[in-house]
């Protein structure tokens, strides 16, 4: 049974941290009529054939013929109840994955989207095309920096059209990638040939040894941002979870602000979720909490990583999850800001595109609280 496979597929890339952090990533299979599309916030590391929510492929279609406001949020609402309305009978408790769209409009029948580190080196650095093009020719497609959802796949859809067939593989500009087949084995195999080329292109590898005793006042500045966190959060008896690392990578970063700037902001929409867009760092001898209060009211959030000069890097969270989610993420940030130095340097995502997450997000979490 195929759906077996699509799971067995999933689960192959979602318990592999070199591919999937944190629940990101989703896989799809199709036949004429039905796309079955991993379920929003469910896991791929874990997912079984239940997980996967079957959506009517004909009304998935209809969404291409439907016009939408032009207003961002009214938009994105608007397609959200299309999508959701293309649930086969039966599905209506679960939720299609945002990337639905994309994934049914890739001719394949496995169609798995990932984040690896190596391959988000290549695709969030100044001179990713140049370099795609470079390893692979002119097969891939290669779609700039974009909102997700109803928008990407807009953009996906009118890059296509100028083209004779449509690749099994498509590079997204500070995101990931998507892998097309027929079957789970082609997938496996153009996964390991890109990830292969591009890791041997790197030329650093950030260095997470811990050769040092971290000392001093690791505790003491982690309760402090803690309390911070909690004063910042306006509701009274919140509370704020912190989780302290340090490495070599990380002390070269936190040797000043200079030296902190690559990874001082986001590099694709996952790092925002769990990350935050917006890293505090706080100087040497710099109060605590007034500079977390401060950024936090600049930012309109407050940061979920918080570096500290010659210290190291904390994760804030709502619970001690969240918190180590932070540092996951921000490692793999770390990641890219090394891996990224072989294709030109870094590049971070814009402005105007971590605004439209930021305000997503906002309204996701809105939207949870309602359905509640
Ligand atoms: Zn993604």
């Amino acid at each position: 049974m195929s759906l077996e496979q699509l799971a067995a597929l999933s689960r192959f890339y979602g318990a592999d941290p070199d591919y999937v952090i944190a629940g990101g990533g989703n896989t799809s299979f199709k036949d004429e009529k039905t796309l079955w599309i991993k379920g929003s916030g469910v896991s791929l590391g874990t997912i079984g054939p239940g997980g996967f929510v079957a959506m009517d492929r004909a009304r998935l279609a209809a969404i291409w013929n439907t016009e939408y406001p032009e207003n961002a949020a009214e938009r994105e609402a608007a397609v959200l109840a299309d999508l959701m309305a293309a649930r086969k009978p039966g599905e209506e408790n679960k939720r299609p994955s945002v990337e639905t769209l994309l994934h049914d409009m890739l001719p394949f029948a496995y169609v798995v989207h990932t984040h690896p580190s190596p391959v988000n080196g290549l695709t969030c650095s100044v001179e990713g095309e140049a370099a795609m093009k470079a390893l692979f020719g002119d097969e891939p497609l290669w779609v700039p920096i974009s909102d997700p959802g109803f928008v990407l796949a807009c953009a996906i859809r009118g890059r296509l059209a100028g083209r004779a067939g449509v690749p099994g593989l498509v590079f997204l500009q500070n995101h990931g990638i998507f892998v097309g087949a027929d079957d789970p084995e082609t997938v496996k195999g153009i996964y390991k040939r890109i990830v292969n080329a591009i890791d041997g292109k790197i030329t650093r590898r950030p260095d997470f040894r811990e050769e040092r005793e971290v000392y001093q006042n690791s505790r003491e500045t982690g309760e402090l941002l803690k309390k911070s966190a909690e004063s910042v959060s306006g509701e009274s008896g919140a509370r704020r979870f912190v989780r302290f690392r340090w490495n070599n990578e990380i002390a070269r970063l936190v040797k000043d602000r200079v030296a902190f700037a690559p990874v001082s902001s986001a590099y694709t929409p996952d790092h925002i979720v769990y990350s935050g867009s917006d890293p505090l760092f706080i100087e040497k001898g710099e109060n605590t909490e007034e500079a977390f209060a401060v950024h936090s009211r600049k930012t309109g959030r407050p940061p979920k990583i918080a570096a500290v000069q010659e210290l190291g890097v904390f994760g804030v969270g709502s619970s001690e999850d969240n918190a180590a989610l932070a540092l996951e993420l921000f490692t793999d940030t770390m990641k890219v800001a090394a891996y990224a130095e072989a294709f030109g340097g870094p590049l971070f995502m814009t402005g105007e595109k971590i605004a439209f997450i930021n305000n997503w997000e906002a309204e996701h979490y809105r939207q949870k609280l309602m359905e509640k």
